[in-house]
């Protein structure tokens, strides 16, 4: 085997061994993100699972953590939809 070949080969095995790292790497993260996120999704739910809130538009009771927030003239509104949202903030003179 001629020095070259063994060059090239040695590179190769660095070059798969580089991408495998990367990809064991990446794949922990994205667990680890998941699992995050997962654990906030949760603790959100916990807290605001029985909070009811109003559409002002089609008056559609919606769970808080589902609805669209939108923040208007310094209060919070809560939309069943983003059709509903537009529909609001579209509207002159929308808030009650
Ligand atoms: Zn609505």
């Amino acid at each position: 085997m001629s020095p070259q070949r063994l060059f090239l080969l040695v590179l190769l095995l660095y070059i798969a061994w580089r991408l495998l790292k990367n990809l064991i790497r990446d794949q922990i993260t994205q667990k680890a993100k998941d699992l995050r996120q997962k654990e906030s999704e949760q603790a959100e739910g916990a807290t605001v699972q029985d909070t009811l809130v109003e559409d002002p538009v089609c008056h559609t009771l919606i769970p808080q953590h589902q609805a669209i927030r939108l923040r208007h003239n310094g209060k919070n509104y809560y939309f069943c939809s983003d059709s509903c949202c537009d529909q609001f903030t579209g509207t002159p003179g929308g808030k009650e």
